[in-house]
C-alpha cells in the first residue's frame, strides 16, 4: 500500500522541491502551509510521516510536534524536522520533543531520500508489528485484546450517533469432547474452519474476533437486532454443513449464538460494552441450555 507524507512548511518553495525530490518514491504527498493546519491535517488524515519545518509564522515546529506527540491519534506518527539551523542544540531539542530524524536545508537529494526511506522503512515495521499484536495466531481473526477495544469504541459510537450495532457470541459445541476424541491438533483446525466461516461471512464493518478457548464475538456494526439475528442462523447453518473429516471420518461441528443488539437498549444511558457482553453471553449460555446448535437473543432492558 503507498504510504503518505505530510509536509508542512510555511515555504511554497520547500513543498514544491520536496514534490520534484521525492517524486521518485511510491508515496502520496500532501502539505500544510502552517503549524495548526498541520496539525488538523495529520490527526484527519493520519499520515504514515510528518516532514515538519522547525520556524513558521503561527507556531514553532517543536511546538506543533509536542502536540503531536501528546495526542493519541498522531502519537505514532513519525516526525523528521526540516531544519536551517546547524546548531547542535535546535537538533537535539528535535530529538528531546519526539522526532526520529532531522534534515538539513538546504536539502541534499540523496539525503533527504534516504531519511525519508528509511523512517518509512521503520512505520510499516511498526504498523505491522501493532497489527500483529491485535490478531489471533490460530485464526488469524482480531484477538481478544482488540474485541475489547472493539467493543468499547462501537458501542461508544452507538450510544453517541444513536444508531445500532449488535453483538453474537459464539462457542463451538461439546468442544472439549471433540478434542479428546480426536485429538488437539484436529481441535485446532476445526477452529481454524469455523475462523474461516465468520471471516467469510464478516463485511468489512464487522469485527469477527476470537474471543478466547473456541468462543468467538463477532461485532456488528450499523446492525440491529434482525440483522444480527440473520446473521447469527446463517452462521450457524454454515457451520453445520462444514465437511471437517479426521482421516476418513466425518465429524459433526455444531454450535450456539447468543445475540444482542443495542436496539434492545431502551434508555441510551444503560448501553454499556460490559452489559452487551454479558447479556450475550446468557444468551449464549441459554442457547445451550436449549438444547445447542440455536440462537438465543437477549431480553430487552
Ligand atoms: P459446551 O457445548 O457446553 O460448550 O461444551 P464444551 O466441551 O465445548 O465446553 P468446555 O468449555 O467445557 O470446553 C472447551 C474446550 O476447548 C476445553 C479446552 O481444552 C478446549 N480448547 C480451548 N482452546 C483451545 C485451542 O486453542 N485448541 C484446542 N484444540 N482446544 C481448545
Ligand atoms: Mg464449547
Ligand atoms: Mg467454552
Amino acid at each position: 500500500m503507498t504510504q503518505t507524507v505530510l509536509a508542512i512548511d510555511d515555504s511554497p518553495e520547500i513543498h514544491q522541491l520536496l514534490k520534484v525530490r521525492l517524486k521518485n518514491l511510491d508515496v502520496e504527498l500532501a502539505h500544510a502551509d502552517c503549524g495548526f493546519d498541520g496539525f488538523d491535517q495529520a490527526m484527519a488524515a493520519n499520515p504514515d510521516l510528518i516532514l515538519l519545518d522547525v520556524m513558521m509564522p503561527d507556531a514553532s515546529g517543536f511546538d506543533i510536534c509536542r502536540k503531536l506527540k501528546a495526542t493519541t491519534e498522531t502519537r505514532n506518527i513519525p516526525v523528521i524536522f526540516l531544519t536551517g539551523a546547524s546548531d547542535v542544540d535546535q537538533k537535539v531539542l528535535g530529538f528531546d520533543v519526539g522526532a526520529v530524524d532531522y534534515i538539513q536545508k538546504p536539502f541534499d537529494s540523496a539525503e533527504l531520500n534516504a531519511r525519508v526511506r528509511a523512517a518509512l522503512r521503520t512505520k510499516r515495521f511498526q504498523d505491522m508489528l501493532a497489527q500483529r499484536a491485535m490478531i489471533d495466531g490460530l485464526t488469524g481473526l482480531w484477538n481478544r485484546a482488540h474485541f475489547d477495544q472493539r467493543m468499547h469504541e462501537e458501542v461508544a459510537a452507538a450510544a453517541r450517533y444513536d444508531r445500532p450495532m449488535s453483538l453474537i457470541m459464539m462457542d463451538v459445541d461439546k468442544f472439549k469432547n471433540l478434542n479428546d476424541n480426536h485429538g488437539h491438533p484436529f481441535g485446532d483446525e476445526v477452529l481454524q474452519a469455523v475462523g474461516d466461516v465468520l471471516q467469510d461471512s464478516a463485511r468489512t464493518s464487522d469485527w469477527p474476533c476470537r474471543y478466547g478457548g473456541e468462543e468467538f464475538g463477532l461485532i456488528l456494526r450499523e446492525t440491529d437486532l434482525d440483522g444480527a439475528i440473520i446473521m447469527a442462523e446463517r452462521v450457524r447453518e454454515e457451520i453445520e454443513s462444514l465437511q471437517l473429516r479426521n482421516k476418513a471420518q466425518l465429524v459433526p461441528v455444531t454450535s450456539s449464538f447468543g445475540v444482542v443488539s443495542s436496539t434492545l437498549c431502551m434508555n441510551p444511558c444503560d448501553l454499556s460494552s460490559k452489559w452487551m457482553i454479558e447479556s450475550a453471553d446468557r444468551s449464549l449460555y441459554a442457547a445451550k441450555e436449549g438444547g445447542r446448535n440455536c440462537v438465543r437473543t437477549a431480553e430487552r432492558r
